[in-house]
């Protein structure tokens, strides 16, 4: 990360650098937690968006913080599909986590979390989590990022649901996503 350009009042010395700063000055990591089931264009979207801010990101399945009724894929699925969506891309890392998020965030050296914001309703949540997990370790941050627009009604859960009616999601998911779709729910998803 680069210094400012002139000293401020107030600037921490380099000796009282915290755990975070350390961490981040030589490469800017951060995750990004979810359900994931499936990913969706929204997802990644976010994911997309978050590569210019951050030099490495960790895209993470949540066993239990995100409890998901009725699952569509198991979570070793859903960290198989977003490792083909992200094959090309080496500064997407993917993986799953049980317990604790900024357990998690802290062992990958990752004192950021990235989450999408859709609409206001998606807000008092996050808020929430956010507080929560900044008291949990004060040195994480949250950044929350809006999808482009065509993106904001979209939910795994809504993927999820026009599969199983047999709707075509084409549209909404990543090609590997709809593929694998196809197989577990049928060609409708296609729209064939
Ligand atoms: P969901 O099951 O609600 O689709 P996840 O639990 O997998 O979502 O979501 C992980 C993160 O991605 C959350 O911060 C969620 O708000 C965000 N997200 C999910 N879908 C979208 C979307 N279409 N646009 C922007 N952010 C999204």
């Amino acid at each position: 990360m680069e210094t400012p350009s002139s000293p401020s009042c107030g600037a921490a010395p380099i000796d009282s650098e915290s755990e975070a700063d350390q961490v981040t000055r030589s490469e800017r990591t951060a995750v990004y937690p979810g359900s994931f089931d499936p990913i969706t264009l929204g997802h990644d979207d976010i994911v997309r968006r978050s590569l210019k801010l951050v030099d490495r990101l960790i895209v993470t399945v949540a066993y239990t913080a995100t409890q998901v009724k009725q699952p569509l894929f198991e979570v070793r699925e859903r960290v198989e599909l977003l490792e083909r969506v992200y094959a090309d891309e080496p500064r997407v890392e993917v993986s799953s986590f049980q317990g604790l998020l900024v357990d998690f965030a802290r062992s990958m050296s990752a004192p950021i979390i990235i989450r999408g914001l859709r609409a206001v309703s998606d807000f008092e949540y996050e808020f929430q989590m956010a507080l929560m997990n900044r008291s949990l370790w004060p040195e994480i941050e949250v950044i929350f990022m809006a999808p482009a627009s065509q993106y904001t009604f979209l939910s795994s859960s809504l993927v999820r649901e026009v599969a199983r009616l047999g709707g075509r999601v084409a549209d909404f998911v990543p090609p590997v996503v709809l593929d694998a779709l196809i197989e577990r729910v049928g060609p409708s998803v296609a729209g064939e």
